[in-house]
């Protein structure tokens, strides 16, 4: 039996991953599964967009993310018979005043010299594409390759996967791992909130919560929460506003093919806290007005807040401890988890077949924190 501690996004598909080949696993969660970062989620593949400077070390890991969401979609939809609505209109990064444009040139150049090719639209050409677009925005830069998945979607075919195999997939909501237990470097048992379970195997899937679980390792796994809020609106169906994902100043416009309008979200430290705040409602509302004005007339439906898995490096922990046997992470996904989901599953899967952990995540081992 193998032991996965957290059912978000990242320990369901790894639990999916597992049933495929043969193996049993037990999920616990010290809540409802996949109601936590994944829930917050808002689907973008974004992983060309996402790229920044300084985190020159991640773009293949976000590049091959992308390259999975196809297949993965696909046999997800397959197996469990649910839509996950994977969508391939592209993303668009808004410019609205001079300062925003020279920033977005230099935004343009950065992605050319890593070879990440977008195309450059002006003002008109963006009302083109998107006609509810302010007349004040002056440019952007369009990604055809930046998709989106419902990510609440995901969660729910994932669950119907995992809670048909019930001969081999085993789940206990409202347990919470506390503690883990070794004996000369082996794994050898969790302590919960309810009792102690003899294991070998454990798979961290904890999310920003990882570091709360005593004995983790001697591996310094520097994860904290970081707080994001979002909104939801509801577009008009007979005249949906937009179609495409919009961002600007790292806040975006997601569409869902239900008309909701998802406006997200604020990157706070903020630790544990998960209160949605006036402030962080009026920068989201106030930047997604500047992009399409039209915004203002439509009923907000939802609100919501999640906490990212964040590591010092942005870049997600992936593979065995070096130093207790049986213990595999699979955490710290900062704001890439739904996109690095395929990846991330795959490559536990393959741990368990191979003993080895794929070259792709050889820069994103545990131990790497080490000499920081
Ligand atoms: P979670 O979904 O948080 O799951 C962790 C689970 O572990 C939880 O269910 C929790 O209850 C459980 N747990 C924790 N500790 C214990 C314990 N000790 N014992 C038992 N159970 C435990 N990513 C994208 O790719 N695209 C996006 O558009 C996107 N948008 C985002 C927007 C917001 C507002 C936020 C907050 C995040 C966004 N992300 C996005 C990031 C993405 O949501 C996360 O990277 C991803 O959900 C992490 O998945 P996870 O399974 O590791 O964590």
């Amino acid at each position: 039996m193998i032991l996965i501690v957290g059912g978000g996004v990242i320990g369901l598909s790894i639990a999916w991953k597992l049933i495929e080949i043969g193996k049993k696993v037990l999920i616990l969660d010290k809540n409802k599964l996949g109601k936590e970062a994944s829930w917050a989620a808002a689907g973008m593949l974004a992983g060309r967009m996402e790229s920044e400077p300084g985190e020159e070390k991640l773009f293949p890991l976000l590049a091959k993310g992308q390259l999975a969401w196809p297949k993965f979609a696909y046999e997800l939809e397959n197996i469990s018979g649910k839509k996950v609505e994977y969508k391939k209109d592209g993303t668009i990064m808004l410019a609205c005043d001079f300062d925003e444009n020279n920033k977005l040139k230099s935004t343009f150049s950065f992605f050319k010299k890593n070879k990440i090719n977008m195309e450059w639209l002006n003002g008109e050409e963006i009302r083109v594409k998107e006609p509810y677009v302010s007349t004040k925005v002056l440019s952007g830069i369009f990604s055809k390759k930046d998709h989106q998945v419902n990510s609440r979607f995901v969660l729910d075919a994932l669950l119907t996967v995992i809670k048909r195999n019930k001969d081999k997939c085993f789940i206990e909501e409202n347990t919470e791992v506390k503690e883990i237990i070794s004996n000369k470097n082996q794994v050898i048992a969790v302590k919960t909130n309810k009792k102690v379970i003899k294991v070998k195997k454990i798979i961290i899937c904890a999310g920003a919560w990882t570091n709360k679980i005593k004995n983790i390792s001697k591996e310094k796994i520097p994860i904290r929460p970081v707080k994001g809020q979002m909104i939801c609106l509801k577009m008009n169906k007979n005249q949906p506003l937009i179609k495409h994902v919009l961002w600007r100043n790292n806040i975006y416009l997601v569409p869902r093919n239900n008309f909701d309008l998802i406006v997200g979200s604020t990157v706070e430290e903020m630790g544990y806290d998960k209160d949605l705040t006036a402030g962080g409602i009026f920068h989201l509302l106030r930047i997604a007005r500047e992009m399409v004005p039209a915004i203002e007339e439509l009923p907000i439906i939802d609100s919501w807040t999640g906490l990212r898995p964040t590591t010092i490096d942005d870049a997600p922990i992936i593979g065995p401890s070096k130093y207790l046997k049986g213990l595999i992470f699979a955490t710290g996904h900062h704001r890439n988890g739904i996109l690095l989901a395929p990846i991330t599953s795959d490559a536990i899967k393959n741990y368990f077949l191979s003993g080895k952990i794929g070259k792709e995540f050889v820069n994103f081992q545990p131990d790497r924190f080490l000499f920081n």
